[in-house]
C-alpha cells in the first residue's frame, strides 16, 4: 500500500519533471535570441511592461499576455524554428501588397507579421471588431488584448447561445464579412468558430487571427471566401440558420 503510494508520488513527479521540459523546450524555440532582443527593445520603449502568462500556443504562433503603458496587450510571437512556413507561401507570394519578398523562411515569416498587422489595421478602419494592431516587429506582433482580467474572450466554438443571440452573433458575423469584404477589400481566409472570439458583456464578434486574410486580387480569393461562408454556414446550421452558401456570398458582396 505505502510502496505504491510512494511509486505513485515518484512517477508524478517525473511526469511534472518531464512537462517543465517540454515547457522549456516550447520556450526556447519560441524565446530564441533575437526574439528577446526585441522583447527588450519593446520593453525599453515603454510599450510592454511586463510580460505574462502563455494564452496560447499554436501551429505556427504563441501568443502571450502582457501589460502595456495603459492597455493590456496580446503578443502573438512566430516561431522562426518550427513555423510551417512552406504553407505560408500560397498565401503571401500571390499578394500584390508582398510580391517582392524573397522566398526564404526569416522574410516570409516577417512579411507573414506585417502583413497580419496591416489586415488588422484594415479590418478595424473598415468597422470590423478585431485587436487593434500596434506594432510589428520582424516575428513579434503587438495588440490590444481581448478579454478581462488577463482572461480573454472565449471563442464562439466554446460560448453557448441561445437560438435568438446566435441569430445575433450570425448577423453580426455576416455584416463582418461584409464589411471586410467591401469596404478592406479583404478575405479572411481563416475564418470560423475558431478565429471568433466573443464578447460576453454584449455577445459581439470579435475576428482575430489575420496573418492569412488577402486582398480580393489574390487568385484564390474567391475560393478562399467560399471556405469561409462554409465554416460559418456549418457552425450555424445548428441554431437554425438555414441560408444557403449562395445567398450568405450574396449578402458579403452585396453593396
Ligand atoms: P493561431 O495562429 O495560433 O491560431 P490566433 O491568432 O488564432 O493564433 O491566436 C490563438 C489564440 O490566442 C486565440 O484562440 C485566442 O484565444 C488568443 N488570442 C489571440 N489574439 C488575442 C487577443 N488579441 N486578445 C486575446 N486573446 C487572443
Ligand atoms: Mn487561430
Amino acid at each position: 500500500e505505502e510502496k505504491v503510494k510512494r511509486i505513485d508520488s515518484a512517477t508524478d513527479k517525473a511526469r511534472a519533471r518531464e512537462k517543465d521540459s517540454d515547457r522549456l523546450k516550447v520556450e526556447e524555440n519560441v524565446f530564441d535570441v533575437p526574439t528577446l532582443k526585441i522583447l527588450y527593445t519593446l520593453s525599453n520603449k515603454g510599450i510592454i511592461k511586463a510580460m505574462g502568462g502563455a494564452i496560447s500556443t499554436g501551429k505556427e504562433a504563441n501568443v502571450f499576455y502582457a501589460e502595456g503603458d495603459e492597455k493590456e496587450l496580446a503578443i502573438k510571437i512566430y516561431r522562426m524554428a518550427s513555423s510551417t512556413f512552406k504553407a505560408m507561401d500560397a498565401y503571401i507570394m500571390k499578394d500584390p501588397r508582398f510580391t517582392n519578398i524573397r522566398n526564404n523562411r526569416r522574410d516570409i515569416i516577417f512579411a507573414w507579421t506585417r502583413k497580419e498587422l496591416q489586415n488588422l489595421k484594415r479590418s478595424k478602419s473598415a468597422g470590423v471588431r478585431v485587436p487593434e494592431p500596434i506594432v510589428a516587429e520582424k516575428n513579434v506582433l503587438i495588440m490590444e488584448f481581448m478579454g478581462e482580467e488577463k482572461k480573454p474572450y472565449p471563442l464562439l466554438k466554446n460560448t453557448p447561445l441561445e437560438d435568438d443571440e446566435a441569430k445575433l452573433v450570425y448577423n453580426k458575423i455576416v455584416e463582418y464579412m461584409h464589411l471586410l469584404y467591401k469596404e478592406a477589400n479583404l478575405v479572411h481566409a481563416d475564418l470560423s468558430e475558431y478565429n471568433i472570439l466573443i464578447d460576453p458583456a454584449d455577445k459581439t464578434p470579435v475576428f482575430i487571427d489575420m496573418g492569412q486574410s488577402v486582398t480580393l486580387e489574390h487568385p484564390n480569393a474567391r475560393e478562399f471566401l467560399y471556405r469561409d461562408v462554409l465554416n460559418v454556414l456549418r457552425f450555424f446550421g445548428r441554431y437554425g440558420i438555414t441560408d444557403k452558401p449562395e445567398e450568405l456570398l450574396s449578402k458579403i458582396q452585396a453593396e
